[in-house]
């Protein structure tokens, strides 16, 4: 999976591949897909919600440019597959997932596992988690149709944040945002995605 979808794809970063070889992916996908876990596409887990590609999960993970000790906040626990990804890198990973039964299976899943530096959060994570900003870096795994004012908010100054923004139900940007010291921020455009979108709680 490495070397044919994320190494050829040009995903350098020795660390972020390193944790890509580390994190069981099969335990990460149901069990009727269990023969698709290593698979160039995203699969279904389960209300309507999906694990992302390999390679987006690299691509996103390396824009991230995190270090051990950094304090990442992601938005869309999902399986927990993207947080196990960061937490292998040696980051205190603070996820935030708006579904109550996967919040609670992928926080089960990451302790089994030995995840220890991952606390999982069920809430909209459309206002960020507050109590541990700011964060060194920020991943949202949902798209919104917009950039949620919280989450610049809860950026460290340097700090960075990965997003895809567009039309629910469509193909969204993958925006990198990097915030400067005087609060501005950044833009780059790192190419078309297709994400489920961001809902927000009602
Ligand atoms: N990162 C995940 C895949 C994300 S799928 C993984 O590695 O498996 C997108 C996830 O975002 C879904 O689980 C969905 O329920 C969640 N989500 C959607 N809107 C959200 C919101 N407002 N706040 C938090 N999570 C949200």
């Amino acid at each position: 999976m490495v070397r044919e979808q994320i190494e050829a794809r040009g995903v350098r970063d020795p660390a972020v591949l390193a944790a890509m070889r580390a994190v069981p992916r099969h335990k990460f996908v149901p069990e009727r897909y269990l023969d698709q876990a290593y698979a160039d596409h995203p699969l279904p887990i389960g209300y309507g919600q999906t694990i992302s590609q390999p390679y987006i999960v690299a691509l996103m993970t390396e824009a991230l440019k995190v270090k051990p000790g950094d304090k990442v906040l992601e938005i869309g626990t999902g399986s927990g597959y993207q947080a196990a990804v960061l937490a292998e890198m040696g980051v205190e990973v603070y996820t935030v997932e708006i579904i109550p039964e996967l919040a609670r299976s992928a926080e089960e899943r990451l302790r089994e596992l030995g995840y220890t530096n991952v606390r999982v959060l069920n809430a909209d994570g459309y206002n960020g988690w507050p109590e541990h900003a700011p964060y060194d870096a920020i991943i949202v795994t949902a798209a919104p149709d917009h950039l949620p004012q919280p989450l610049v908010e809860q950026l460290k100054p340097g700090g960075r944040l990965v997003i895809p923004i567009g039309p629910p139900g469509s193909v969204q940007t993958l925006w990198l945002f990097v915030k400067r010291e005087d609060g501005e921020l950044d833009a780059f455009n790192m190419g078309a995605v297709r994400f489920v979108p961001l809902v927000r709680e009602r």
